[in-house]
């Protein structure tokens, strides 16, 4: 029996695991005001799929969180939109329930779930397009991490040169052309809107010829597809697997994306690679964190 915990910035997701089936699955809101109340909200996000008394059952925790972590000691280094650094959670959950944790960043959590569904003796690349774009790299069945567990920021690779300002504090990154907090503040700068402008709107927007919609959504497409090729040239893959929200709502940007491959592509064959959308959506995090630590991902 394992507990899986997703620390997001608005919401704690917590899952219960039984024989690797998932058994029960929960939100609850985190209060992001202070290291304490993010503590607070998982431990009651962890109370509402286990009693205290079958907390003793369990073999481990596993816990995803946006931000940069030690996962071989369980530490939490950095987190961009949380109040807490340097944070052990091994030690934490040692000392609260008496069980190990495994930590891992959000995006490396969500590849190591969907890379279950596939074979392990293969290359897998994933990219997930929600509010930023994040990447993972599983070659045969592990986990490519780097030296300091900093490998596939791929959304902060440079798509233009000096192009538009990205969350980061660069100018030209992916991220700035296509993440979904992009996409919005590039349609309220242009058309000073107060809407809150997502994927689905942007894309609706550009079928419908507005365009400044039709500008935006076309240039989150050559970057994408930009990106995807240069994934491809890098590493290769037998898999690409999509995950997101951004690539979950829109209803054209695979196909738009395969399209550009089909002339863009060099030295790779297209026809061989494989590719795949997120099976696991929302409860993808929790799940990898307890599946990272079953297979020992670290
Ligand atoms: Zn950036």
């Amino acid at each position: 029996m394992f507990i899986g915990v997703d620390v997001g910035g608005t919401t704690v997701k917590t899952l219960l695991l039984i024989e690797n089936e998932i058994v029960s699955f929960e939100t609850e809101p985190n209060d992001t005001t202070s290291e304490k109340t993010v503590l607070e909200s998982i431990e009651r996000g962890i109370a509402k799929i286990i009693s205290k008394e079958d907390i003793l059952k369990v073999e481990a925790i596993g816990l995803s969180i946006a931000g940069q972590v030690d996962s071989q000691n369980g530490v939490l280094i950095n987190a961009p939109n949380m109040p807490l650094k340097n944070f052990d959670f091994n030690r934490y959950f040692k000392k609260k329930y008496g069980k190990p944790c495994f930590v891992d960043n959000d995006v490396n959590c969500a590849a190591i779930a969907e890379s279950s569904l596939y074979p392990v003796d293969t290359t897998q690349i994933f990219i997930f397009l929600g509010t930023g774009i994040g990447g993972a790299a599983m070659i045969n069945g592990k986990m490519l991490r780097g030296a300091n567990n900093l490998a596939m920021e791929i959304g902060h690779m440079t798509h233009i040169d000096g192009g538009h300002l990205c969350g980061c504090g660069k100018k030209g990154c992916y991220e700035a052309y296509a993440g979904g907090k992009s996409l919005n503040r590039l349609y309220q700068e242009v058309t000073k809107t107060k809407e809150y402008m997502n994927i689905i709107k942007i894309e609706e927007g550009a079928l419908n010829r507005d365009k400044h919609a039709l500008k935006i959504f076309n240039e989150a497409v050559h970057a994408l597809s930009a990106l995807t090729n240069d994934l491809i040239t890098i590493f290769n893959p037998d898999y690409i697997i999509f995950g997101g929200g951004v690539i979950e709502h829109s209803k054209t940007l695979l196909d738009s994306i395969k399209e550009y491959l089909k002339s863009n592509i060099r030295f790779a064959d297209l026809s061989k690679i494989k590719f795949k959308e997120s099976v696991f959506k929302d409860r993808s995090n929790a799940y990898g964190a307890v599946l990272g630590y079953i297979k020992n991902q670290i």
